[in-house]
């Protein structure tokens, strides 16, 4: 099975059609389909890391201040516990443990309503455990491979380029330059496979402490780059910066 990295912006996109939007129906209309989608969410910060283990996982509507349309889109899939249990077991970590109170928040669902908008096939999330850095979460990362065969989609779902502070209110705001410079040095660092230069992006790029003031939704990007293996390669479906300082760069590793 392929991995993906999924930029998935502002919440707004719930309800646009647009470039981005249209790129996602598309590469959902020709994957192969899963067995189940492992998540790596942004949006699931944790002490420790946890894995979903609901079989009817709650939809998570973790947004605030939008229009009500996007709090009645729904997106119902069925859990996947076998497989959360098995990814315990498998990594065995002591940090590492199931979650069946946690749904599925909205950088599953935003992506998925438009990937796969029939909601049937079984999702389930992992969180960011808080506490471990980059290099860290990279050697986690590599131990989900053995999901890739057994048919699991695993999406890393973040954004590469995410300062809200600095965003602009309309979408298509001219991109600062500090968010095309520092996409285009993490799509770099991703053709030439330069694992340095993604984890040690605060000391190695100029901009990279404004591009990623936070490394919440960096850290996706990591989990799915980890996962590239010898003789694979890196396609970017979608790229785009929205609202002046999100960037929707999106991959497929196959
Ligand atoms: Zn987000």
């Amino acid at each position: 099975m392929p991995v993906l990295f999924i930029g998935h912006g502002s919440p707004m996109n719930i309800v646009y059609h647009n470039t981005y939007t249209r790129s996602l129906q598309t590469l959902g209309a020709s994957l192969p389909k899963p067995e189940a989608i492992l998540v790596v969410s942004a949006h699931w910060l944790t002490q420790g890391t946890f894995v979903c283990s609901a079989d009817k996982p709650e939809q998570i509507y973790d947004f605030y201040g939008f229009p009500d349309e996007l709090y009645k889109v729904q997106y119902r899939p069925p859990g996947a516990p076998a497989i959360a249990k098995s990814i315990v077991h498998e990594l065995g970590f002591k940090n590492i443990q199931v979650d069946a109170e946690w749904g599925i928040d909205h950088a599953s669902w935003a992506v998925l309503i438009y990937m796969y908008p029939k909601a049937d096939i079984p999702v389930l999330e992992m969180s960011l455990d808080v506490t471990m850095n980059e290099q860290e979460h990279y050697t986690l990362a590599q131990k989900l491979s053995f999901l890739r065969k057994q048919n699991v989609l695993i999406i890393g779902s973040g954004n590469i380029v995410h300062n809200l502070h600095r965003m602009e209110y309309k979408v298509e705001a001219k991109p600062y330059p500090w968010a095309l410079e520092f996409d285009k040095y993490i799509k770099d660092a991703l053709l030439q496979k330069d694992i340095d230069r993604l984890l040690h992006y605060k000391k190695l790029s100029p901009v990279g402490k404004i591009a990623v003031p936070t490394n919440d939704h960096y850290l996706p990007m990591l989990y799915s780059a980890a996962l590239q293996e010898e003789g694979e390669q890196i396609d970017f479906f979608h790229e785009s910066i929205q609202n002046a300082s999100i960037s929707m760069r999106c991959f497929i590793v196959q």
